[in-house]
């Protein structure tokens, strides 16, 4: 748009101004600003300007109106992402699809619920709570997080363990097309094989093949027996030994995520984790959740009894309690943030026999680029899921992504587990995308956004 004569780039504000009234027409620089900055606060730029339709109708108003125009847009939600690809990169329409935030009443019959693009994770789950279901997928960015980016992002979480990734989540979708057509399947028909799923793929598609303005989600049983364990063990490897014997016998297995002593340390040095629940420090630790209609304490039991890996181990069934043994993993972010310079974050997975020599290996690729750099390393362990954060360097900087994303791609595994490719990741998607795939995911593209508006730079390098 700012490339674009002046009286074009007003022309466009008027028009979308008419569609959405003036309020939500955000062009003065202070009003932009909230929209323009990811929360790493290592991606953003200024946008033309932000729009704030309340419903479907003027969300397909305003992107016919930007197609029209030949105008960027860029989909935001909760901006919660971390890869870059919901804040302007330069000069784009910033597309806030927060406003679309309500949530229909829960079809009891059938567990599911409508939910509009800006509804975010935290009043979906209270919706749930309160029809007595619960919704499958939990994060710590819930207070923010939308529907939306969730659906876009494919986000996963601790649960997917159980219940899988947002898209198995999704029982039907609404969304406006590049052109501003609007596509809409919610009869929330569970099996319905009628040609393409569309909703599957625009799950995971960043923003980049449409604009999410409506889901209808699948619902789980609430479950209120719950148990949260952590384990301190010699290595990865004895974690995940441990898993895979928690998986068979541990049917109200819910969570199972890894930490490691480097990190717990940090997290005591700087304040963010008060105390550490376990007696003794090993150099990882397995935290889980159990959840079921009855006490899944006596199956944990049996499950660990006698297991020679579990150097320690703390249960608790109280809401208190589960929190204090979560609490290690939960303040990794936190101490992240709390160590100064934008972090760089790296979401990748890798098949469970690699993970314990990936982890070794980053540390050892950071130690080489610059031994003052500092690294936390933790992940949902059942996805072979690594949360790769390395403080230290500059932000343009990419040396350490490069290696990291190497290092994940020649051990089998993906760039990108649960954030999106984004923008930040873009540039490499070939390290695990053949040719002849690339060029599928193109043709896709070309197909449903010719002109290239949506989301221009995410997922595929321009
Ligand atoms: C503390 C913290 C913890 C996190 N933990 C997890 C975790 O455990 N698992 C996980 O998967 N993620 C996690 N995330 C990442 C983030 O919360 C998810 O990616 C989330 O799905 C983003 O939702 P959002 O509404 O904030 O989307 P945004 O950040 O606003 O956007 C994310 C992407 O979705 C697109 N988008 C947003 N809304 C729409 C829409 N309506 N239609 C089309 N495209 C759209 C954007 O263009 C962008 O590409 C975490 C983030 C933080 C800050």
């Amino acid at each position: 748009v700012t490339a674009s004569p002046p009286h074009a780039a007003a022309a466009l504000a008027a028009a979308l101004r008419a569609i959405v009234g003036p309020d939500h027409v955000l062009d003065v620089p202070e009003r932009r600003a909230p929209y323009e900055r990811d929360t790493t606060g290592r991606f953003g730029a200024p946008a033309a300007l932000v729009v704030r339709p309340a419903d479907t109708a003027q969300v397909a108003a305003v992107v016919a109106a930007c197609a029209a125009a030949g105008a960027p847009l860029v989909p935001q939600g909760g901006n919660t992402g971390l890869v870059g690809a919901g804040v302007p990169r330069g000069g784009e329409v910033l597309l806030s699809l927060r406003r679309l935030d309500a949530i229909g009443a829960v079809d009891r019959e059938r567990a599911q619920v409508e939910a509009g693009a800006g509804a975010t994770l935290a009043t979906l789950q209270a919706a749930a709570h309160a029809a007595g279901f619960a919704f499958g997928v939990d994060l710590a960015a819930r207070a923010s997080a939308t529907v939306g980016g969730l659906v876009a992002t494919d986000a996963a979480g601790a649960w997917a363990l159980r219940h899988g990734t947002m898209r198995a989540q999704l029982l039907g979708l609404e969304a406006v097309l590049a052109d501003g057509s609007r596509i809409a399947r919610l009869s929330g028909l569970p099996q319905d094989g009628a040609g393409y799923d569309l909703a599957a793929l625009l799950a995971g598609s960043e923003g980049t093949l449409g604009i999410v303005t409506r889901a209808r989600l699948r619902l789980v049983p609430a479950l209120h027996e719950r148990v949260s364990a952590l384990f301190a063990l010699d290595d990865l490897t004895a974690a995940l030994r441990l898993l895979g014997r928690l998986r068979a016998r541990v049917p109200s297995l819910e969570a199972a995520d890894f930490l490691l002593d480097d990190g717990v340390a940090l997290a005591l040095a700087h304040e963010r984790l008060a105390r550490f629940p376990l007696r003794r420090r090993s150099p990882a630790y397995l935290v889980i959740d159990c959840a079921a209609a009855h006490d899944p304490t006596p199956e944990l039991a049996a499950a660990v009894e006698g297991v020679a890996e579990v150097l320690e181990v703390a249960v608790a069934d109280d809401t208190e309690g589960r929190r204090a043994l979560w609490r290690p993993r939960e303040a990794q972010h936190e101490t992240v943030a709390a160590l100064g310079p934008p972090p760089h974050k790296l979401d990748v997975a890798v098949p469970a026999q690699a993970l314990a020599r990936f982890v070794e290996d980053v540390r050892a690729a950071v130690a080489r680029l610059d031994p003052r750099w500092t690294v936390l390393q933790f992940g949902h362990l059942g996805a072979g899921n690594v949360h790769v954060n390395v403080v230290g360097p500059d932000p343009d900087d990419e040396r350490i992504d490069v290696a990291v994303l190497e290092l994940a791609a020649a051990a089998g595994g993906t760039i990108a587990a649960e954030h999106g490719v984004g923008v930040a990741k873009a540039r490499f998607l070939a390290l695990v995308r053949s040719p002849q795939e690339l060029a599928a995911m193109r043709a896709v593209k070309r197909a449903l956004d010719p002109q290239g508006l949506l989301n221009p730079g995410a997922v595929l390098a321009a």
